[in-house]
């Protein structure tokens, strides 16, 4: 026997791939192998805009393979059930794996662990494919996981990283083994019109024009909503047709402030999978409680509405609400603009703002959805866990000439800043004109209700 299985999850790519370059040791034959996973459509996690990404990935991933005289192998259903019949199927002797801290993974880890070994089969885990840092890799001694950014960044940007792999050059398939049609994007319906095409290739070009142009200016551009001046590149760390541990060695390469901010944010990312590796179930549950007695789908029905159609008659959080619908993506600080609008100044339980975001991200991850929303509604790990942002305020400074807001609300596209962000001072008739609607609250009511509910305690 000399054949491995390389099990393909959330590293989707040729470049910098360590499960790959172990398991081509040699002169091993190897099956690249996609599992479309049963389990993730049963948890609704498989959404329009996420399959026609990854239908992107895998055919470019398979036309990357081909290119190297292999293939991708695809599969659907049980995916420890798929993994051992391909095994048997290629008579492989070993299966690599790159390891993923979320719950749902570890799980899914250890009973592929238990099926293969009883049939002698070795399973092999390769740390840092997915993170820049792993969970658990740097710990503050005290506890299992940082609760704070700070000290983890610090210890994060002292772990000596591996260096970066090139892709394989030659990949050999066993012929016996065969696979399902690639997914297409084809009868996918409910897709954002705006939405972004996936695959290593447009990863890497995007990737190239970032670190070669863009870079420098993120350090004071990153908040500037009209000028969408960051990265873009969280799709592809999503599906991993990018890899952390290559950017932020290329990003570092570069220097500056501004490769300095977008690495510090990689570290974000790997900051909220180290808590939600340590702590899985802060995928559902507040990570610190605050005794919070939420407004939900029941209660407050009509305004979570207002919210998710972009019409709360706040243009700053209608329209980053209405950029989500696009493109199936938002921008950072709309992200925290709505959140805090939603769980703040609406008092609704975070949660049904996490799955309207899961429903439609592109990016949509466990790990950094649910702990950025806990977050912004002080419930995981900020420090100052009643802070409220004002979209007033946040709109006047960081869309200062309103062309954000007038990009996303087409009712606004004749109304000049800063009115623009405050329509309802405008004159009665002029409002009306505009069919566009009254604030679903007023700030400071918003702001009593959720200063009231967190006093309580
Ligand atoms: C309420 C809320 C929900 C979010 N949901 C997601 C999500 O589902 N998936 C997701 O990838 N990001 C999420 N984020 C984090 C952040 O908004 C996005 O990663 C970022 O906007 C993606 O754009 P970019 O690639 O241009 O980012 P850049 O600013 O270019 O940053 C580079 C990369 O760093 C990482 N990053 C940046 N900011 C953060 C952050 N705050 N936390 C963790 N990682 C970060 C991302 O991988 C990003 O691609 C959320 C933030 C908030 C406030």
């Amino acid at each position: 026997m000399n054949v491995s299985v390389v099990l393909f999850t959330a590293d989707l790519r040729l470049h910098d791939h360590p499960p790959l370059r172990a398991a081509l040791d040699g002169t091993r034959q190897v099956v690249p192998l996609f599992v479309r996973d049963r389990a993730v459509d049963d948890a609704g996690f498989a959404v329009p805009n996420r399959l026609a990404f990854l239908a992107d990935c895998l055919r470019d991933l398979d036309a990357g393979l081909r290119a190297r005289g292999g293939r991708l192998v695809v599969r659907s259903g049980d995916l420890v059930e798929q993994v051992c019949r391909v095994a048997a199927e290629a008579d492989a002797d070993e299966v690599h794996l790159a390891a993923d801290g979320s719950a749902h993974a570890r799980r899914r880890e250890e009973r592929l662990r238990r099926a293969l070994e009883s049939e002698g089969v070795r399973l092999h885990v390769h740390d840092a494919v997915t993170t820049a840092v792993g969970p658990g890799a740097v710990t503050p001694g005290s506890s299992d996981h940082f609760a704070v950014f700070t000290p983890y960044f610090r210890h994060w940007s002292q772990w000596r990283q591996r260096e970066p792999l090139g892709p394989p050059r030659t990949v050999r398939v066993p012929d016996v083994v065969g696979s399902e049609a690639l997914p297409t994007r084809n009868g996918l319906s409910g897709l954002s019109p705006g939405l972004a095409r996936g695959g290593e290739v447009r990863g890497r070009e995007r990737v190239a024009r970032w670190l070669r142009s863009d870079i420098a200016a993120y350090g004071d551009g990153q908040d500037d909503l009209a000028g969408d001046a960051t990265s873009r590149l969280s799709p592809h760390l999503h599906f991993g047709t990018l890899s952390p541990v290559e950017l932020v060695h290329r990003a570092r390469r570069v220097g500056g402030p501004g490769a300095e901010a977008f690495v510090r944010q990689l570290a974000w990312r790997d900051f909220h999978r180290q808590v939600l590796a340590a702590r899985p179930a802060a995928a559902s549950a507040d990570y610190r409680t605050r005794h919070d007695r939420w407004r939900s789908e029941r209660t407050a029905g009509a305004d979570i509405e207002a919210w998710r159609a972009g019409r709360t008659g706040y243009p700053v959080v209608d329209a980053a609400m209405r950029q989500l619908r696009h493109e199936g993506w938002m921008h950072n600080r709309g992200r925290l603009l709505t959140a805090s609008f939603l769980a703040k100044t609406l008092y609704v339980d975070w949660r049904v703002g996490a799955r309207h975001f899961l429903d439609l991200l592109v990016d949509g991850d466990v790990a950094n959805n649910q702990l950025n929303w806990q977050w912004m509604a002080g419930t995981g790990t900020d420090s100052r866990p009643n802070r409220v942002l004002n979209p007033v305020t946040q709109a006047k400074r960081h869309d200062p000439d309103g062309a954000y807001v007038r990009r996303w609300l087409p009712e606004l596209e004749g109304v000049a800043a800063p009115a623009v962000h405050e329509p309802w001072k405008l004159p009665g008739g002029d409002r009306a004109a505009l069919g566009y609607p009254d604030p679903i609250v007023g700030l400071s009511d918003g702001l009593a209700r959720f200063r009231r509910a967190r006093e309580r305690f």
